[in-house]
């Protein structure tokens, strides 16, 4: 009979209990540990399920000293005792084993439920994170335009201080006029600015804030160039991208904000950190372009102006222009601009009636 590895504990000896060898031979188990050694009738063992998740079984006998016990810590040894109790043993045995596997699915549903309330916010902050433009798409959907308007005056309040408006000029007539051709008929009540900075760049806000750089006016060729840019851009309002972008910033925060109807908490105090990274994917920067030349359709202007600057700032220096870094405009979406361009067909077109050269003088 193969012997196996157990622990005992004896009056007299060490708390930590002995290291031994145990043997079942016959109605006997025999003990053999550094001067010890114990041979105990099989029917005068009590038995326990122990250990950390029941996988052990603690023997216990009384003897003459007192109350002894022996853990059995391996498979090898439970199954030699299993092998060979005696009825009453085996009985005893056999409630061990059901104690202990009770307890060891308590302890791994315990461990389950641990597991999973540690797992929680992570996998709500995943299912966010995996759905987070189409929530927030949802929550756009949601907000009403007067709300849309509410938000994109905030933004644009917080935003004007780290502004230099040109107040006045030619430059900021020939904004405002090609602006109002591309947006005639919209819903939303356009609000056109050009800014003093070297930037190559234009943006729009929630409810229909433009604002053009004066570098981009700068590096443009044509007016058609910068009408192209401009229309580009209303479709970042027109298609509620901005909102989209907005409020995916924002996160749970605003979402739960738009849920309470509450658009005076907090949340909105640092809508200029957000627009600060206004990004659209590449779908967005497509039907912004795409909706962008129909408008430039409808408005009567040509529409080879919009492709050519985009190529133009993707040729000269696309990483360190502002316009590219958030319009990434990879080889594909110039083609892409181009198809459309020639599926559009050919319209009739009246040049921008602006003296280019003189504007640019004036900034
Ligand atoms: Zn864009």
């Amino acid at each position: 009979m193969a012997t196996f590895a157990l622990r005992v504990f004896a009056p007299g000896r060490a708390g930590a209990g002995l290291s031994a060898r145990g043997r079942v031979a016959g109605p006997y188990l025999h003990l053999e540990a550094a001067g010890l050694s114990l041979t105990v009738p099989l029917s005068a063992l009590r038995v326990k399920a122990a250990g950390f998740d029941g996988h052990q079984w603690l023997l216990e006998w009384d003897s003459a000293d007192g109350l002894c016990s022996a853990l059995v810590q391996s498979e090898a040894g439970i199954q030699a005792l299993r092998a060979s109790a005696p009825a009453p043993l085996a009985r005893q045995l056999q409630a061990a084993g059901r104690r202990a596997e009770s307890r060891r699915r308590r302890w791994h549903l315990a461990l389950l439920a641990a597991a999973l309330v540690l797992a929680l916010p992570f996998l709500a902050l995943l299912a966010f994170w995996l759905n987070a433009e189409r929530i927030a798409g949802w929550a756009a959907d949601r907000v009403s335009l007067s709300q849309e308007q509410y938000l994109g005056d905030m933004a644009f309040a917080q935003l004007r201080p780290q502004l230099k408006l040109i107040e006045q000029g030619p430059a900021l007539d020939m904004v405002r006029e090609v602006g109002e051709r591309l947006t005639a008929g919209s819903r939303y009540r356009y609000q056109w600015f050009v800014a003093q900075d070297q930037q190559v760049n234009a943006f729009a806000l929630p409810g229909g804030y433009v604002v053009v750089f004066s570098g981009l006016i700068e590096q443009a060729q044509s007016p058609e160039e910068i009408a192209g840019v401009l229309a580009h851009e209303v479709q970042h309002v027109e298609q509620r991208h901005s909102l989209k972008s907005l409020l995916h910033g924002l996160g749970w925060r605003a979402l739960l904000s738009l849920a309470l109807g509450d658009f005076a908490g907090g949340v909105w105090a640092n809508l200029a950190d957000q627009l600060g990274s206004l990004k659209f994917g590449r779908d967005l920067e497509r039907e912004a372009d795409r909706a962008g030349l129909q408008a430039l359709q409808r408005a009567g202007i040509a529409p080879e102006g919009m492709a050519g600057f985009f190529e133009r700032m993707a040729r000269h220096d696309g990483g360190r222009i502002a316009l590219l870094s958030s319009h990434p405009a990879p080889e594909e979406r110039l083609a892409a601009l181009r198809a459309a361009i020639a599926a559009q067909g050919a319209y009739p077109a009246q040049p921008l009636p602006y003296d280019l050269a003189a504007i640019q003088a004036g900034l």
